[in-house]
């Protein structure tokens, strides 16, 4: 492993793309993992999952994929916290990253969570900066919003299956409900 490595969590592949291009133009040697168990139906789990799968294998990136699907520790976090949810979902997901990352010798974690408008981006800054310090592994922090359609440009062309939303059974009720 390089001294600079980071492992980089991927919330999912049209968020990596750039994100990812990101930290190799930074001179980081970059690697995934995928742990994202607030996606539910398992289903959709699988299909944004198959698409990250995709998107490793053009663009030659090592991921790591965990054993199971965390679902029940998901739902066992944001029980009662519903109005706060992204808050347990955010941390559930980078302290997973965080110890991978540890274990495996990283030196630095990061999301690709930080590429999107849509997210609390200070919220995922503060959580990421608090487990860094209490794990003891760096927490990679940039601004990359204005990147978003850049990222989604370069997946265009790989026909990958895109989401329609956030990803908790909560966030498709508030996407089609508004709809409706
Ligand atoms: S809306 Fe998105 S970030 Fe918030 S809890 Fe649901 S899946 Fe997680």
């Amino acid at each position: 492993m390089k001294a600079n490595s980071v492992l980089v969590h991927c919330c999912c592949a049209h968020c990596a793309a750039y994100t990812v291009d990101y930290w190799r133009q930074q001179g980081y040697e970059v690697s995934a993992l995928w742990y994202n168990p607030n996606i539910h139906p398992y289903m959709e789990h699988q299909h944004r999952l198959e698409a990250m799968k995709s998107l490793a294998q053009e663009v030659n990136l090592p991921l790591i994929t965990t054993e199971g699907y965390d679902i029940v520790d998901y739902f066992r976090q944001v029980a009662g916290h519903e109005p706060q949810r992204c808050q347990y979902c955010f941390r559930l997901r980078l302290l997973k990253t965080a110890e991978t990352a540890h274990q495996r010798g990283f030196n630095a974690f990061t999301t690709s969570l930080l590429i999107s408008p849509h997210q609390k981006h200070d919220l995922l800054r503060e959580i990421g900066n608090k487990i860094s310090k209490e794990r003891g592994i760096d927490f990679l922090y940039t601004d990359l919003r204005k990147r978003y359609s850049d990222s989604r440009h370069m997946t265009k062309g790989l026909n990958l299956y895109r989401q329609q939303y956030c990803g908790c059974v909560y966030s498709e009720w508030e996407r089609y409900a508004k709809r409706d």
